[in-house]
């Protein structure tokens, strides 16, 4: 729980940090580093070759219909009715590709936080329908060990900023990694789901509100969708009734197999 608030505080500071330096050097685009007007933009190159994920979606994992199929706004891909996960609705902002990827490692290993209220920003707009009538923000959570390398949570960040633009109560710490997992990358789904198993669980003091809320979990990055299930088993185990998934990008497969 400390170590959720902490990062949130730190975040915090680092973006003020990082507006006093608005105030002394020229904005740059947060993927390209060129000069672009204003903080928080993305050059008009980067703009166009990022995959921003719009509809037809399936109404579930919100991954992008290809456009030959005429989807209703309720329709759900064949992967998500073949193995339909434990959250209600995912959403993202773009897909995590090989032109989205550097900005978002940046943001999330590289102490560059500027790029946060932007980001914020898309999500907010990305998952208005399921943000609409939530009942609290949270984010996924790091263990301890991972947050003192890395001295922030970039989930605890962007939910903190989709929280002040939304309204809506952010409780940063309410999810905890009760284990440390290894590194995912390069791991495939089924691995990924067997790390991820009962590794994540609700802070005690939060039990109580957990049960009947709708709950908006915020993460940077959807890859096969394991830590999004953790989160959604722990919060239902509890009570929870709904849980949404916001993530800034995800993993774009072939609508046939992608869970
Ligand atoms: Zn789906």
């Amino acid at each position: 729980m400390a170590e959720n608030i902490m990062s949130a505080l730190a975040g915090i500071v680092r973006y003020g940090a990082g507006r006093l330096l608005d105030l002394l050097l020229p904005p740059r685009c947060l993927a390209s580093g060129e000069i672009v007007d204003r903080q928080g933009q993305l050059s008009p190159q980067i703009w166009r070759e990022l995959d921003f994920i719009t509809a037809p979606l399936c109404n579930c994992c919100g991954g992008p219909f290809p456009y030959r199929i005429a989807a209703d706004p309720a329709q759900i891909c064949p992967a998500c009715i073949a193995r339909p996960p434990g959250w209600h609705r995912a959403r993202a902002v773009f897909a995590y590709d090989a032109h989205s990827r550097p900005m978002i490692l940046t943001f999330k290993h590289g102490d560059r936080l500027e790029g946060a209220p932007a980001f914020a920003r898309w999500m907010a707009r990305a998952g208005a329908e399921i943000l609409e009538d939530t009942d609290y923000i949270v984010a996924v959570p790091l263990h301890w060990q991972r947050l003192l390398q890395r001295r922030y949570n970039q989930s605890a960040v962007l939910a903190t900023h989709i929280g002040r633009l939304t309204g809506k109560p952010v409780i940063a710490d309410m999810l905890r990694r009760v284990r440390s997992t290894p590194p995912l990358k390069g791991m495939n789904r089924t691995a990924r789901y067997r790390q991820l198993k009962g590794a994540i669980a609700i802070a005690p003091q939060y039990e109580d509100a957990v049960a009947g809320a709708r709950i908006t979990v915020i993460d940077d990055v959807m890859t096969s969708g394991a830590t999004a299930e953790s989160c959604a088993r722990a919060l239902t185990a509890l009570g929870a009734v709904r849980v949404d998934i916001l993530t800034l990008a995800r993993v774009v497969r072939p609508v046939d197999t992608f869970v």
